[in-house]
This record gives C-alpha cells, structure tokens and sequence, in this order.
C-alpha cells in the first residue's frame, strides 16, 4: 500500500514519520504536491499547515480537483486540522477561501484561539480502545455536519473528529506525537 502525504507546506514530514513507525511490510510512503503525484497511491493524508495557502497552491498544481475526483471514487483521505479545513464544505466566514468540499461539515478555523492558545489534553477517538493525546494547535472545530458524517472524536463538547465513509478529518494532530495508533486505524479502515 502507498499512502501520499500532501507535501506543500505544513507538517508533512510528522505524517511520513508516524507511518514508518508502524513498520508495516509493504507499506510506502509518498509525498504528493501535483495531481500526477496522486498515480498509484491508495491513500491520502493532508497534514497541519496553513490552510490558505495550502488551498491556493492546491487549485493551483491541479491537485485540487484531482483529490475531488479521487474521493469520490472512495480513496481514503485524513485531514488533520489544516487537512480537515481544506476538505470542508464549508469554512466559516471565509466564503473565498479554497477547500475542496468532499467532506460535509462546515468548519470554524481557529476556534479555541490563536497560536498561544494551543494545548494538549486527551481525547477519545472511536475506534481506539484507549485516548489519545490530541494536540491542537490554532485547531479549528466542525459547526455544523451532514446527515452522513459521523462524529467520531469530542473535546469539551466540541466536534473535533468526523468520519463521512472514506473520509476522516480531525482538528487534533497525532503525528506530533510518538503514538501510531491513530494511522495505523486510518490505514486498517
Ligand atoms: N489555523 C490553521 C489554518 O486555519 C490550521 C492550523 C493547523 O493546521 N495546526 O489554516
């Protein structure tokens, strides 16, 4: 199995880290900056980073639409925070910003504050036995969801994980942390 790694900007090289962890036979890793980047890769991660950017250079490269057409063809793609932002419907109060619109929530960027606001504290995740420390950086929440997104993680009442079929984002980052476990479900689903 190969799983791309956006690579643009952000912490992408977290991602790549947290897979080769697993050690898993067979699995490789990629990092994907254009459409033709996506050939022969069975599974997408888009990290943390800064969203505007990100979904500039996105529509730019081509792979924007690429990563659309994909999904819908029921590829797997996690989205952590900045990842999360970029596949919303919706993103609060920033009509103009670029997302790609595969995932059916709107999202509040920023929505715990500003970077001096940022914090870890643990989090259970459906789908993992134990929680995990959720760190969460600038981390915005979902507000609002379609009737086909599932929530699957929780902070302090605040949607902070969803799953819609083949499609997970969460505000949290786990690849900042030494636990695997939250790629490895991702990589089992
Ligand atoms: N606040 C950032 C944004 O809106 C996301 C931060 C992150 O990915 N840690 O783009």
């Amino acid at each position: 199995m190969t799983v791309g790694v956006v690579a643009i900007q952000g912490d992408f090289e977290k991602h790549v880290n947290s897979l080769l962890r697993l050690s898993k036979a067979g699995l490789e890793t990629k990092e994907i900056r254009c459409a033709e980047d996506l050939e022969n890769v069975d599974r997408v991660i888009i990290p943390g980073g800064e969203s505007t950017t990100v979904g500039l250079l996105m529509r730019r490269f081509g792979l924007g639409p690429a990563l659309i057409e994909r999904a819908k063809s029921g590829m797997h793609i996690w989205g952590t925070c900045m990842g999360m932002i970029l596949m919303a419907r919706e993103i609060e109060e920033r009509p103009d910003q670029y997302s790609l619109g595969i995932l059916d929530v709107a999202v509040r960027r920023n929505a715990f504050g500003t970077q001096v606001h940022s914090f870890e504290d643990s989090v259970a995740v459906s789908g993992l036995s134990e929680p995990i420390e959720g760190v969460f950086i600038r981390a915005p929440i979902v507000s609002r969801m379609g009737e086909g997104v599932q929530v699957i993680a929780q902070y302090e009442g605040k949607i902070v994980g969803v799953r819609q079929g083949n499609l997970i984002g969460t505000s949290f980052h786990p690849e900042l942390t030494l636990d695997t476990r939250m790629h490895e479900w991702f990589l089992e689903l």
